[in-house]
């Protein structure tokens, strides 16, 4: 039994037509979608959904760099479900650089990282994309993340709708060193302001869909 006090929404609502990324959705009475009868009821809907694998708040599989790696479809439920850490990466210096001794003090001020952990990436820069300081936001390394590899976390989230930031070397460093560990991640987690103490339950559960490399999920905090 968990004990909680609130439900917090880490999710981004999507739009469709909005936000930079395509989701289309089109409106057709059931029948024009499914072999079925038409059925005499004024309203009876049913959607066609376009869009791409990465879109809103998202979780990425092994699959989406590695050819034999774990898809959407085999994430086993454990990793999607239990404590998580929340690191907060927003009292850093403009244009931060987190190896591994970074990431080490930043876990510290958290309590530190249990074997097991989720751990939520917090750098409050989400909502500064628009404003010239976004180019400035923390950047993550390999080192840091091979860092939270060792401490045995299951999931990473962040804020961010990217781990690499404009200073990490390469484009898929973080990428890397996490799905070729088995540990999937989610980008563009939400709301994570509002959460109020440094260890809360999650649960960040994608549909399990098979031959897929990632797909929007609705996470949501326990406090
Ligand atoms: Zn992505």
């Amino acid at each position: 039994m968990i004990n909680y006090r609130r439900i917090i929404d880490l999710t981004l609502p999507l739009v469709p037509g909005e936000g930079g990324r395509p989701l289309e959705i089109e409106r057709h009475r059931t029948e024009e979608l499914t072999p079925h009868e038409p059925v005499d009821h004024p309203w009876y809907v049913m959607h066609r959904v376009q869009t791409i694998s990465h879109i809103g708040t998202h979780i990425e599989a092994p699959y989406h760099c590695f050819e034999n790696g774990r898809d959407l479809g085999s994430i086993p439920l454990e990793r999607l479900i239990g404590e998580a850490v929340v690191l907060d990466l927003g009292e850093l210096p403009l244009d931060s650089l987190i190896g591994a001794s970074e990431m080490e003090a930043i876990a510290a001020r958290a309590g530190g990282i249990r074997s097991g952990d989720i751990v939520l990436l917090r750098t409050g820069f989400a909502d500064r994309r628009a404003s010239p300081e976004y180019d400035h936001r923390p950047s993550l390394t390999a080192d840091a993340m091979r860092f939270l590899v060792d401490r045995g976390v299951k999931l990473v989230g962040t804020d961010l709708s990217g781990l690499e930031g404009p200073q990490t070397p390469g484009h898929l460093d973080c990428h890397l060193v996490l799905l070729g560990h088995d540990i999937p991640f989610i980008e563009n987690v939400a709301n994570l302001d509002e959460l109020s103490q440094p260890r809360v339950f999650v649960c960040a559960l994608p549909i399990p869909v098979r031959g897929l490399d990632a797909f929007p999920v609705r996470i949501v905090a326990f406090e």
